[in-house]
């Protein structure tokens, strides 16, 4: 799989300064030289490495991380933020043209996928936009391309338009004329492909487009080739002005360098990856997505943002201090149902943490406004010491309190290993380790 030992190793240098209270420079100096050594060994291009350091490193020292409740994971999402900017932030799409058809030419290097691509290009405008495409068989010199493109069109029920003919731009204008004639909204042309760039493969791409006018311009590069990918998209786009990339064979033991900074180098956006042989492994690139996956951050960004939003960072402060000290009691259990509640359903909320969106023990966990009315009755039934000490809670003391707020002493046992429990919970989240949350009441 694409990016394993990245992802692993960026994640590893990260855990080191998730649950640290303050982050040194020196902290920061490692992590970043792991994240370096990291990104260079997955072929990453080196300045595209040094540009990304600097920003990191500027951000992560910021008065801003330093003051935060957690300044590890603010980091992770500095770090996840760069990541997506560096593959382009926005998700690409293809341009589609005011007229019909909107013409695709797809251009690359013998051996990158482009023949196959051109079948899954078809097949995802079949059936993300009900489209009605032709391919042209352009790839004249290699003739198993042409057979192999015929195949693909047989298998997608659709139309190749070829010709036993040198001439490509011939074949090319006669496509388009059918296209026009069968009314088809989408022509994709596949064209031939070298070794190496070289003069004359460009200048008959360049004739192409002379006639076509392709709205789009892709190039199929291939992700196993590293850095070389984007060296090839630099030189087929100064000459061509391409509009995309789509990166094939990203599901092969690729590390991950060239979806990482051909973007950067080249200014184009990645608009699809190829993940395998079949005609529906293409997907749709997602620059936020792709980062989180490497981080192996789940949903877990949008809790930081929402955390960021809705929490009173002075409270949230006060509380990880305390969950530090080991001196959380009933009081902050209350103020932390409050915060809490203020960020929405607690169901909803843990869902977004890694790992718990899909737990089938999660599936009808639900925490009812009741329950959270019962907790603070039985907390304004203890007297202030014992607010403060939950050992003093012995049996007569329940039942005392059981009395006070009108509920049984059973629930009131209950609350208290339920707030015992969230104790250990958060002290878990206050260092940074995620695994004991399964453990949460109710789960
Ligand atoms: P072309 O010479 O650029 O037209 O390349 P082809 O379309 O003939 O593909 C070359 C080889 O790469 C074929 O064996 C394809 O099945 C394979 N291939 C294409 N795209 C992918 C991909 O995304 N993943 C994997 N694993 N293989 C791919």
């Amino acid at each position: 799989m694409a990016f394993e030992n990245l992802s692993e190793k960026l994640q590893k240098a990260l855990r080191k300064l998730t649950g640290k209270g303050k982050i040194s420079e020196n902290d920061i100096n490692q992590a970043s030289r792991e994240i370096r050594l990291a990104l260079l060994e997955a072929d990453v291009n080196f300045k595209v490495v040094k540009k990304f350091i600097k920003t990191i490193k500027a951000e992560a020292l910021g008065k801003e991380v330093q003051e935060s409740l957690n300044p590890g994971q603010q980091i992770i999402k500095i770090v996840n933020d760069e990541l997506t900017k560096m593959m382009g932030s926005d998700t690409a799409s293809i341009i589609e043209a005011k007229h019909i058809p909107t013409i695709i030419m797809m251009v690359g290097l013998q051996g990158t996928g482009k023949t196959t691509t051109v079948g899954k290009l078809a097949n995802y405008l079949i059936k993300n936009k009900k489209a009605r495409p032709l391919l042209i068989a352009g790839d004249i010199y290699r003739p198993a391309a042409i057979d192999q493109l015929k195949t693909i069109g047989a298998s997608l029920d659709v139309p190749v338009y070829s010709e036993n003919n040198t001439d490509v731009v011939a074949i090319v204008e006669n496509g388009l004329m059918q296209a026009d004639r069968n009314h088809n909204d989408y022509v994709i042309i596949d064209t031939a492909g070298r070794l190496e760039i070289d003069d004359q493969l460009m200048d008959e791409l360049k004739n192409i487009v002379d006639v076509a006018h392709p709205e789009n311009i892709i190039l199929v590069a291939d992700a196993m080739t590293g850095q070389v990918a984007a060296t090839v998209a630099e030189g087929f786009n100064s000459k061509l002005k391409l509009t995309g990339l789509i990166l094939t064979k990203l599901d092969g033991d690729t590390r991950g360098g060239a979806a990482l900074s051909i973007r950067e180098v080249t200014g184009l956006p990645i608009l699809f990856t190829g993940q395998g042989e079949k005609l529906t492994e293409l997907d749709t690139f997602h620059p936020d997505r792709m980062a989180s996956r490497i981080l192996g951050m789940g949903d877990m960004l949008s809790l930081i943002e929402k955390a960021q939003q809705d929490f009173d960072a002075k409270e949230a402060e006060k509380v990880a201090q305390k969950m530090r000290e080991n001196t959380f009691d009933f009081n902050d259990f209350v103020d932390q149902m409050d915060q809490m509640q203020k960020m929405g359903p607690l169901d909803q909320i843990i869902k977004m943490i890694p790992g718990m969106a899909n737990n089938p023990a999660l599936k009808n966990f639900k925490v009812p406004d009741k329950q959270i009315a019962h907790t603070k009755a039985i907390v304004y039934s203890m007297t202030p010491a014992e607010r403060e000490d939950p050992d003093l809670l012995n049996p007569s003391r329940r039942r005392r309190i059981a009395g006070g707020c009108g509920l049984s002493v059973v629930e009131v046992n209950r609350m208290i290993k339920q707030f015992k429990q969230a104790k250990d919970m958060m002290q878990k989240v206050t260092s940074g380790n995620f695994k004991g949350l399964s453990n949460l009441p109710g789960m």
